[in-house]
């Protein structure tokens, strides 16, 4: 059998996995899946960086991590830690230092003797402030019994106070003699594992507070006023940082030094405090470090602290989907089965639950025949389906709670585009019917999943080729018009740079994204160019190129039900985005998908006669037959 994390070994196949929405695996729940011990083990969908992480493990080297969120780096990073040896953590101690006071001395000892070496100081502190107290006792008694005697009972009292405080003194003083347990490993099970994504500079390299009865003689000791940084803390294992990028530069710089040197001194960081006079001896910080973002992030980061974890060449790429295979979909249900196990709180799953929850990977996927990697989001979905399963007091999530699940369990960037895009449905200005001139209803995908119906309006006048609109619009417009004016001349036989294109984007708001708008614009200008109605229950979307080829898009399929909603009749979009369609069944009835590669075929569809302006829909006609011949030879 087909296996290479090792899980599906024991599991019993159906007879026909292939034809089986879990793959073929023979379980009833969830329940009747179990999930491997070792984080590593349980990473789905990744194993080039599964194998990565194991080897950078093994070598202790850094790694670089770049991908979408919610894919599985910290996971990674956590399962890096469990791998790295236990056997060599440490436990730092500081020290009071009698010479200086503001230099506290560092000392490292094996794991858990730094709880043992505390806890014996605390105990000879202990009786030895013991033995004083009985032994001030005794003195004051003496003195008082004694002022008594004598009858200078003022003097008495004065003498027995000055004893008192003399001796609180000193035992302050034994305090100093306490060190500072600054790494404490003596419960870890595992090397290290700190994510210090986003952190400042106290929180990354370590801080020592501020004190302000300092110079009294009355405050804490410098060295118990440190405080260990992540780097120290994740002394022999794994510091994560995610988003690199977003560290400030001299913190990235300090990381570099760290790195180099192994130890990095703590200080304290706010430049005014007091804790600022202090500086440890090195603390030791012998981490693995993991780097992770996004290629931009991984582009801005420093340059030099780049090339150090990139010169190991452990660098890892993380996939966005995976194709869909049995054995794939056998794991994603194990994915089902790990997620409940982590959550701890919400029942298992039935089989057409997590039918489901691998349907929803699969719409999320955007792409024929595979599957999102995206598994944070679809953790989620897990999480949402399960809580409403035990809200309603029952034993076993469904399918029913999957489908609830999926309404609810947007992040709340999608909920308050939902909530836009139903505010502005109120005042909706989409038309779906009859034929407008300049006017194309264009489609757009907002946050993750959102589609939505964006109108663009196009506008010609005389001029001198300047294409005229607002924001991103301006570049997407200039593009098209690039792209579409050699089919323009063809069609029209004027040129674009005799006129002034206007284009606008009708009732939308900031960040509209993309080029995907491409086939629209081009639509309306010609629309607008020749004075040809477009037909309104059509909406598009697409990327064009300069020969007039349709290009593919992202988030076809939420276009596709947006324009469904919307009460179009007819959505074209391109023909290599055709596979990727899967739309719920409810729109298949609504809409008629046309997937295009032309230009010319999108005109063909879109525009409609009117005014006896058949002339223009002609020659389109021709040039799309006579493109069809022509395309082959490039
Ligand atoms: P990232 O660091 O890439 O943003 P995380 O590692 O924090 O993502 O993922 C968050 C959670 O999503 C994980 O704790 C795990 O439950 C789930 N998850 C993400 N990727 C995977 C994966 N490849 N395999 C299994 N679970 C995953």
């Amino acid at each position: 059998k087909e296996s290479t994390n090792g899980e599906d070994d024991e599991t019993e196949l159906l007879d026909n996995p292939e034809d089986d929405e879990l793959g073929g695996l023979d379980i009833e729940t969830t329940a009747d899946i179990s999930v491997p011990d070792d984080l590593i083990d349980q990473v789905i969908g990744q194993e080039h960086a599964v194998d990565i992480v194991r080897k950078a493990a093994k070598q202790k080297r850094h790694v670089m991590m770049i991908g979408s969120p919610g894919t599985g780096k910290s996971m990674l990073a956590k399962a890096m830690a469990e791998m790295l040896p236990r056997e060599q953590l440490e436990d730092t101690l500081v020290y009071h230092n009698p010479e200086d006071g503001n230099k506290p001395k560092v000392r490292t000892v094996p794991a858990g003797k730094g709880k043992e070496i505390i806890d014996s100081h605390k105990e000879e502190v202990r009786k030895r402030d013991q033995m004083r107290t009985i032994l001030m006792w005794i003195i004051i008694i003496g003195i008082v019994a004694y002022s008594f005697l004598v009858r200078r009972f003022l003097l008495g009292i004065i003498a027995a106070g000055v004893i008192f405080i003399a001796f609180r003194y000193l035992q302050n003083d034994s305090d100093a003699m306490v060190p500072n347990l600054l790494v404490d490993n003596s419960d870890k099970e595992t090397a290290p594992f700190r994510d210090a994504t986003g952190a400042h500079a106290g929180a990354l390299l370590g801080d020592v507070r501020h004190d302000p009865f300092q110079s009294g003689g009355l405050g804490t000791p410098s060295h118990d006023r440190v405080e260990a940084g992540a780097i120290h803390e994740a002394h022999r294992g794994v510091l994560f940082i995610d988003e690199m990028n977003t560290l400030d530069i001299r913190n990235q710089q300090s990381l570099m030094t760290a790195i180099q040197e192994g130890r990095y001194s703590i200080t304290g960081q706010s430049e005014r405090s007091s804790g600022a006079m202090v500086q440890t001896e090195d603390v030791p910080c012998d981490f693995v470090m993991v780097a992770a973002g996004n290629m931009d992030a991984m582009e801005n980061m420093h340059p030099a602290l780049r090339s150090r974890i990139k010169g190991y060449g452990y660098e890892v790429n993380m996939k966005d989907t995976i194709e869909d295979t049995p054995e794939v979909r056998r794991r994603f249900a194990r994915f089902v089965a790990q997620e409940v196990d982590k959550d701890g709180n919400i029942p298992h799953f039935d089989r057409d639950a997590v039918a489901a929850v691998i349907k929803a990977a699969q719409r999320r996927a955007g792409r024929k025949d595979h599957l999102t990697l995206k598994l944070r989001d679809l953790g989620g979905l897990v999480r949402v389906a399960g809580d409403i399963a035990d809200d309603e007091g029952v034993d076993l999530a469904t399918k029913e709670h999957v489908l609830q699940a999926k309404n609810r369990a947007r992040s709340i960037e999608q909920q308050l585009m939902d909530r836009h895009i139903e505010r502005k449905q109120d005042y909706d200005m989409t038309v779906s019917q009859g034929g407008m001139v300049g006017r194309v209803n264009g489609l757009a995908v907002m946050g993750e999943d959102s589609g939505r119906v964006l109108p663009i309006m196009a506008e010609v006048t005389e001029g001198k080729g300047e294409v005229i609109a607002t924001g991103k619009l301006q570049e997407i417009a200039e593009e098209s018009v690039d792209n579409v004016s050699a089919i323009i001349k063809k069609i029209t036989g004027k040129d674009v740079t005799e006129m002034d294109v206007h284009v606008q984007y009708i009732q939308t708001y900031e960040g509209v994204e993309g080029d995907s708008a491409s086939i629209t614009m081009a639509t309306a200008i010609i629309s607008a160019l020749e004075d040809v109605a477009v037909d309104q229950s059509v909406a598009m979307t697409g990327s064009l190129s300069v020969r007039g080829d349709v290009l593919p898009v992202g988030g076809v399929t939420y276009k596709i039900e947006a324009a469904a909603k919307a009460g179009m009749d007819k959505v074209i979009i391109p023909a290599v985005n055709e596979q990727d369609v899967m739309i719920e069944d409810e729109y298949k009835e609504e809409v008629e998908i046309i997937p295009v590669s032309h230009i010319s075929e999108v005109l063909d569809h879109a525009l409609v006669e009117r005014d006896g302006k058949k002339g223009v829909l002609d020659k389109i006609k021709n040039l799309a037959s006579e493109l069809d011949v022509d395309t082959p030879k490039g």
